[in-house]
Parts: structure tokens; C-alpha cells; sequence
């Protein structure tokens, strides 16, 4: 700290020691307070924290070691010299005159300096434009009052000696938590406004939030000390406050071992952390890119069979990439690829190193499992908090996860972000609407994570039972699936207004939360520090320039479990050329337009024509032509309709019979409900290359 370094501390204390009796209280504290700083004590209960305060108020006599104050040695000296001297306490319990007024009692905070009757008189005033509840009070007996108040009468007292350095013992003691907000909220203002505050606080987080240094203090001695926000969000500090004491096992931390357990520690102040890559041009997240690809390159030749033999039948290595450009060289991973290679595909670490398996849905053949290794998850919670961010979620919110939890990626993803970022949780999983509306309610959840149907169910819901007005929902971060502007429309109308957020996602890339729509919305971020996004045509596989539609295809920069090189994911989107308004250096793609490989998600499922198909063929008396038409009615649901040929020769009185058998079979197998329509023989088109089948026309006005 500069001031440190320039200037003679108001307070420096040098190996204090204090006994009581034969037991010794503080061994050695070293600690400085500079002149206008608020400097926090923090430590559990019977760590010495009120002794070294004591001792600094004259109080009690120190065994060992120094004083001074502005540089001059006032060990030893009694708190009445102290006082004198512009030190003031506001002891721990007030230690009030309870039948004396509370006027009384803060007039006698002045005796020490002696001031006439004029200058008491104007330090009342003063005290009592900062604590207006005491000038309504003034004349009442101080034990009549909250404890709040008595708290405040206690620290107007020590103002009334006008003190260089006010010392506040445990300020929030059996306060509520209101009310230490408002007393934290009085120390915060009176550490603005110049007073120079050693504070003494069972409260950690509260402490920390309140100064600008601190000193943490177990079994007498000092432990840890520095800038406060720094010790705030410290991993070792966090994990002695937060997690020894309820492991059961406090040794496994230097500081839960010295009993530094059992101490609250607050979210950390998200305004002064962040999960957003500090890359301060294009050229240097470039170079970031290149080293994770040559990293990648190296470690998936190296780890995995399956991709040393792709790359050696396209002989490349690593030694081959020496810019981005040369991405272009390595093979393409496709979804067959994955399936191939079942059930660990793309291993490129050892089995030991995975600690955790997701798996995508799918109506046909062979699901797709993709490993993790807990580097792999930490990225992936990373770039989780890192979406939140970038949606404005804070600590302060309450985010219901409505998605589905286990094998598939979304609710453990979305749950993991959620943690990182300090919000609340709110797991319910999907479906359920009684049990979505009653925590909206109840828990006055701000952030809502679903797919888009079930944004869409909610919204509706909400609606018919009259909530809109009840709930606190700010925004919607929705995701799996494509949507329109009007659907996004009526969810955010019918929500009350709600800020939604598209968030793309893919079980092969980690998950969802690989980007995010930014508030200025109509485009996505995506973290092009973890993986290379390109655009290709999907029929000949070349690179299209920024702004054109195509295939995406990635390539991720630090995935070690399951690497993706050149991975063709099937969605269609493009680069979004040029900087975004919002500001974001990060890159960013248009929302998914759609799937080249024409599996399309209806209603949640996803859906491969050839499911389709195979019904279809198994049913006796239908032609081999058929047409799947998807498209949005008035109420923003997806319809499906199904155009089927009879077979040849086949009699038209059989039709009924035989949509009956198409409906009943399609809701049994793949548990929707479309509209069939059967048609003549011969009445649908044919192509003699790839035969169209599906017709997505569920979106037409959404795609930017
Ligand atoms: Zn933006």
C-alpha cells in the first residue's frame, strides 16, 4: 500500500503480546493502520481479535512488543491517556448506561478531550445528522432501545471524542441481519467520509466488504493479511471459511487447523471478478488460439488412437501447425466418428482421468458419451459464469434451473455456472409447472434456464394463473432449441416483461454455455478462447468467409478428455462480422438456423427422419414416399404434420385405416402427435438425388 510505504501509520503495532495471567492471548501481532483507512480484524470467536483491541485502547496492558502511534510509543499507556490521544472504542456489547438517556450516554463519549459546552453541543448535531434515529430517541432511556439503536448509540459515542482512530469491537454483535446491514452500511459511509477505522469482526465477509485491508487472526496470531477484496475471493481462504468445518475435517486447512472455522463468508463482490478473458486485441487472442491448437494437435496424436490414425492418414502433427490457418489441413470429426468409437470416443487421456461421463439424447442407434476430466469441467464452469456474466446475472440472484438434470449436460452445467458466480440455485429440474410457478413465487426467482418449449409452457402458465404481476423473473436464458422473434416475444410478454438469452449448446462441446446472446441481443458471443469456430460448406467442405451461412465446425483449444479436432457439428449458422455493440471483443455467430443433416427437434425431442422412416416402412400397406412438415400454429406450438403415400395398388377406402395406424404407432414410438395425411400413390414429388423430406417451417422471421 502506497501510504504504507510513504507515510508514518497512524497505528503501528510491533510483536504485541498480552497474557492474562499465565494464559497468553496474542503472540507477536504486527499490524499497521494507515491515516484515513479502514483496516479489518477478522477471526473466529476466542481468536483474540477484542484483546488486541483492548490492548490498542489502553485497556488492558500488552505483555510484549510496541505501540505507536503517528510514530511515537503510547505502549502501556491507559485508556484514558489513549483517549486523549484520539483514540476511541466502541466496545464489544456497547457497554451503555441503560438508564441514562440517550443523549446522556453520547455526551459522555466527549469528557476525555474536555471541549466547552458549544463544541459538544455541535459534535451532538453532527452525531445526530448521522444517526437521525438517535435525535428521535435522544431523550429516551438507552436500554428502552433495539439493539440496532444501542449500537448506534454506542459508535456515536466514541464520535463524540472527534477520534483520530475509532476502534469498533464486533459491531454486528446479535444484531439481525438487517440491521447489521444498516450498522455495516453507517461504517461503510463514515470510512468514505475519512474516518480512519480499525474494525474487529466475527463477520468476516461483512468485514472484508468493509475495508480496505485486513488482518485474519486465529489462536493469536496473525495468519493471513492483505487487501481486503483479495482475501475476499482467496480459493484457501474461501475453502477454510466455507468448507473445512462441514467436511468434518478442519486439518485439511492451515487455517481450519488454527480454528479458523465457522466464520461466514459472503459472495464475492462480482463487480470487481470476472470470468471474460482479458485478451486486450484480436492479435492476442490469435496467438492464444494457435497455442491451443498446437496443444491439441499434440495431445490428441498422442492420447488417442483414433485420432493418431486420422491424422497420420492426413499427415499432419502438431509441427505442421504454425498459424491458424493451417486448421485447414486437419481431418473433419463427424458423429459417426463418435459412435464408431463407443463407448469412450476421442479418448485422449487415460480412463482414470475421467471423472465424469455426459451423454446426448437420440431416437436411433447408439447414444453419444462423452468423457470429462475435471480440468474439463472447471473450463466448462468457467465458461458457464462467464455466460451469466455476460447476462447480467449477479450473486444477488436467484436462478431456477429448469432443465434436465443427469446425463444429459444442461442442469449440471447450468448448475455448476451458478455456483461460480455466487448466485442462488434453484434446481427443480423440467416439467412440473405447480412446482415452477410456486418457487417463482415463493423464492421470487429472478433468472429462469430452460429449453424454449418449456420458456413457452411457463410463460403460458404464468399467464392463465394471473402471476405475471407476483413473480420477479428479470430474464430467461433458454436454450436447445430454435425459436422465433414472436416466440421469444410472447414469452417475454407473457413473463412480464422478462430479457431473454439464447444460449447454444452441444454435449460434444462440453455443453451448453460454450456462448451467449449479449444484451444487446440478435448474436452470440462464443469463446473463441476455448475453441475455433469455423464455417464450412456442408457439401464440399470448404471455408466460407464471415457472413456467409454454413456448417459449423470446432475445434476445441483445452479439452483433454475427449478433444474435438475439426468436430462437424450439423448446425447451420454464420460469423457475424465486424464488433458488437455491446462492446465484447469476443467473437459471435447468428442463432442456429437449423440442421444439415435434417434432424430436427420437436417439442424437446430430437428427432432423425430415418426414425421416421423405419415406422413408416414397417407399416404394411404404405408407399415408400413421405413428407414431414413442421410448423408453428397461432399459440406458438409446433405442429407436425406427416404426408404419406399409400403403396401401390394399395385400395384408398384403407386410408382411415391406415392414419389411424400412423398416428397411434408415431405416439407410441416416439411419443408425439403429428397430423397424418395419407396420399394416392405416385403423388409426391421424387428427386433422384437426396429426396427432401423435411419442411421446417417453423421459423420464419427469426434468423439474424
Ligand atoms: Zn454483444
Amino acid at each position: 500500500m502506497t501510504t504504507m510505504e510513504s507515510r508514518t501509520p497512524l497505528l503501528h503495532v510491533q510483536g504485541l503480546t498480552l497474557h492474562y495471567g499465565a494464559a497468553q492471548a496474542l503472540f507477536g501481532i504486527d499490524l499497521e493502520v494507515a491515516e484515513g483507512e479502514t483496516v479489518a480484524i477478522v477471526g473466529a470467536n476466542g481468536a483474540g481479535k477484542s484483546s488486541l483491541l483492548k490492548a490498542i485502547a489502553g485497556i488492558v496492558a500488552p505483555s510484549g512488543g510496541r505501540i505507536l502511534l503517528d510514530g511515537r510509543a503510547v505502549t502501556g499507556q491507559p485508556a484514558a491517556r489513549m483517549a486523549a490521544l484520539g483514540v476511541a472504542l466502541s466496545p464489544e456489547g456497547r457497554e451503555m448506561f441503560g438508564d441514562l438517556s440517550v443523549q446522556e450516554n453520547l455526551v459522555l463519549g466527549a469528557v476525555a478531550g474536555k471541549p466547552g459546552k458549544a463544541e459538544v453541543g455541535r459534535r451532538l448535531e453532527e452525531v445526530f445528522a448521522r444517526f437521525p434515529r438517535l435525535r428521535e430517541r435522544s431523550a429516551q432511556a438507552t436500554a428502552t432501545l433495539s439493539g440496532g439503536e444501542q449500537q448506534m448509540v454506542a459508535i456515536g459515542r466514541a464520535l463524540m471524542a472527534r477520534p483520530r482512530l475509532l476502534l469498533l469491537d464486533e459491531p454486528s454483535l446479535g444484531l439481525a441481519p438487517l440491521v447489521t446491514d444498516e450498522i455495516f452500511d453507517i461504517i461503510h459511509r463514515l470510512g468514505r467520509a475519512g474516518t480512519t477505522i480499525l474494525l474487529v469482526e466475527q463477520n468476516a465477509a461483512r468485514a472484508l466488504s468493509a475495508s480496505a485491508t485486513a488482518y485474519l487472526l486465529a489462536n493469536g496470531r496473525i495468519v493471513h493479511s492483505g487487501k481486503s477484496d483479495e482475501l475476499l475471493v482467496h480459493p484457501e481462504l474461501r475453502r477454510a471459511f466455507l468448507g473445512a468445518a462441514s467436511r468434518g475435517s478442519p486439518g485439511q486447512s492451515r487455517l481450519g487447523a488454527a480454528g479458523f472455522t465457522n466464520v461466514r463468508l459472503e459472495k464475492p463482490d462480482m463487480s470487481k471478478l470476472t470470468f471474460l478473458p482479458s485478451f486486450a486485441s484480436h492479435e492476442e487472442l490469435a496467438a492464444h488460439q494457435l497455442n491451443g491448437l498446437r496443444w491439441t494437435v499434440r495431445h490428441a496424436r498422442q492420447g488417442s488412437p483414433f485420432y493418431r490414425a486420422r491424422l497420420d492418414a492426413a499427415g499432419v502433427g502438431a509441427d505442421d501447425v504454425r498459424a491458424l490457418e493451417d486448421i485447414r489441413k486437419l481431418p473433419f470429426t463427424t458423429a459417426e466418428d463418435l459412435r464408431d468409437d463407443y463407448p469412450f470416443p476421442l479418448r485422449s487421456v487415460p480412463y482414470e482421468q475421467i471423472v465424469r461421463i455426459h451423454s446426448s439424447s437420440g431416437t436411433t442407434g447408439k447414444r453419444k458419451i462423452l468423457g470429462y476430466t475435471q480440468k474439463d469441467l472447471d473450463d466448462w464452469a468457467n465458461m458457464f459464469a462467464r455466460c451469466y456474466e455476460m447476462a447480467g446475472v449477479t450473486p444477488l440472484d436467484r436462478v431456477q434451473i429448469a432443465v434436465g438434470y443427469g446425463l444429459w449436460t444442461a442442469g449440471v452445467g447450468f448448475q455448476a455456472g451458478c455456483e461460480r458466480i455466487g448466485a442462488l440455485a434453484v434446481p427443480t429440474g423440467p416439467g412440473n409447472l405447480d412446482l415452477q410457478c410456486e418457487f417463482l413465487l415463493d423464492l421470487q426467482s429472478t433468472v429462469y434456464c430452460c429449453t424454449a418449449s418449456m420458456g413457452l409452457l411457463l410463460a403460458e402458465e404464468v399467464h392463465k394463473r394471473g402471476l405475471a404481476e407476483k413473480i420477479n423473473l428479470k430474464k430467461v436464458i433458454y436454450g436447445s432449441e430454435r425459436s422465433s422473434r414472436s416466440m421469444r416475444k410472447r414469452i417475454s410478454e407473457l413473463l412480464g416483461g422478462a430479457e431473454l438469452f439464447d444460449i447454444p449448446g452441444l454435449t460434444e462441446l462440453y455443453g451448453p454455455g460454450t456462448g451467449i446472446e449479449c444484451s444487446d441481443h440478435d448474436c452470440i458471443h462464443y469463446w473463441a478462447d476455448y475453441y475455433i469456430l469455423e464455417i464450412v460448406d456442408p457439401e464440399t467442405l470448404t471455408p466460407l468467409p464471415d457472413g456467409e451461412w454454413g456448417e459449423m465446425v470446432v475445434t476445441t483449444l483445452a479439452k483433454e478428455a475427449a478433444p474435438l479436432i475439426r468436430y462437424r457439428t450439423r448446425d447451420i449458422t454464420r460469423v457475424i462480422p465486424g464488433p458488437c455493440t455491446c462492446g465484447s471483443i469476443l467473437p459471435r455467430h447468428s442463432r442456429i438456423r437449423g440442421r444439415t443433416d435434417d434432424v430436427f427437434k420437436f417439442r424437446g425431442v430430437n428427432i432423425y427422419p430415418s426414425t421416421i422412416d423405419a415406422i413408416l416402412s414397417a407399416i404394411p400397406g404404405l408407399g415408400s414416399e413421405y413428407q414431414i412438415h413442421l410448423t408453428r400454429d397461432a399459440q406458438v406450438r409446433d405442429r407436425m404434420r406427416l404426408v404419406v403415400e399409400r403403396g401401390a395398388g394399395v385400395e384408398s377406402r384403407r386410408t382411415d385405416e391406415l392414419q389411424r395406424e400412423i398416428v397411434h404407432t408415431i405416439k407410441r414410438k416416439v411419443i408425439v402427435t403429428a397430423d397424418v395425411e395419407v396420399v394416392d400413390y405416385g403423388s409426391l414429388p421424387r428427386s433422384e438425388r437426396k429426396t427432401k423430406r423435411v419442411f421446417d417451417d417453423r421459423i420464419q422471421d427469426s434468423i439474424v
